[in-house]
């Protein structure tokens, strides 16, 4: 099937960039926009619309995949492959876009070409995962399967992920990938304050607690969330409970700068090679996840 004449397609000249994203080494850009239609809102398409590459909500629905990509990455892979720890896929798009199986199908090449010069992956989704990718002689065991969760109430999804998969299938895809031993993370992130909605935080940890890793982070960019008076407090008690939370299930936790008024800068390495494994020592230093 030539599935580029289902979506629209463009080219790019460049694929792999160096992130600015504070835990994050290299990312990949392979689809412009995104059909899940946050509503934080979504940073991506803040950006794009600020560069004028799009110009309303409803084009930024409409995804373009990137058509020259595993050519692109033929070239980029020999040059960069040195410098590269891991690759991120992705934070300008979602790799594994509900409903678009042409994404899914360019995104496990990527994958598969980025793990074949034994270039890991760690990947963030609000879809599903294929089964697929249990497969460690195409897909490496030490790439990071993640997914967005901020709530487990499906009337708030419906609201600000309006186009991306149900909680409950999205957390499954995902604990399928844990139980056939690979390694599984969570992006808690854009945390939504009470006077969005009144949730318990332990619930949703509870739902995910078999996953190696954890990313916190507050919700920015947002006018009633910034009208909430307690926010300060209110992200204060959060982090202090995931930390905990995080503790007692051995679990590695980074938070995001700017969530609470502490210095995290020793976990954003959370996915680097060979300093991974010693974050949990890190999480005991009172400096940096007080007690
Ligand atoms: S899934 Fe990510 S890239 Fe897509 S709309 Fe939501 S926040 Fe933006």
């Amino acid at each position: 099937m030539n599935f580029y004449n289902i979506m629209k397609s463009i080219t790019r000249k460049t694929l792999l960039y160096k992130s600015g994203v504070e835990y994050a080494d290299y990312c990949i850009y392979h689809v412009e926009g995104c059909a899940h239609g946050c509503r934080f809102p979504c940073y991506a398409m803040m950006m794009k619309k600020r560069c004028g590459i799009i110009k309303s909500y409803r084009e930024w629905l409409q995804p373009k995949i990137v058509s020259n990509a595993l050519e692109l990455l033929d070239k980029e892979i020999p040059r960069l492959k040195h410098k590269i720890n891991f690759v991120h896929l992705c934070f300008s798009t979602d790799p594994f876009m509900y409903k678009y199986p042409e994404v899914t199908e360019l995104t496990l090449k990527i994958i598969e070409r980025l793990n074949k010069d034994n270039i890991r992956c760690t990947v963030l989704t609000k879809g599903i995962y294929p089964k697929a990718l249990k497969d460690t002689t195409i897909y490496r065991e030490n790439n990071e399967y993640g997914i967005t969760l901020v709530s487990l109430d499906e009337g708030f999804k419906r609201r600000f992920e309006p186009y991306s998969v149900p909680y409950k299938d999205r957390i499954e895809s995902l604990r399928y990938l844990h139980e056939k031993g690979l390694k599984t993370w969570i992006s808690m992130e854009p945390y939504p304050t009470p006077n969005i909605i009144k949730q318990d935080l332990m619930n949703i940890l509870r739902a995910i607690s078999f996953v190696d890793k954890i990313i916190f982070g507050k919700l920015n960019y947002n006018t009633t969330s910034k009208q909430f008076r307690g926010n300060d407090l209110f992200y204060r008690d959060c982090t202090d409970l995931v930390i905990n939370f995080c503790k007692a299930n051995r679990i590695e936790l980074h938070i995001k700068h700017g969530t609470q008024n502490v210095d995290s800068s020793k976990t954003e390495n959370i996915f680097i090679k060979n300093l991974a494994k010693n974050l949990k020592y890190d999480i005991k230093q009172p400096n940096i996840f007080p007690e």
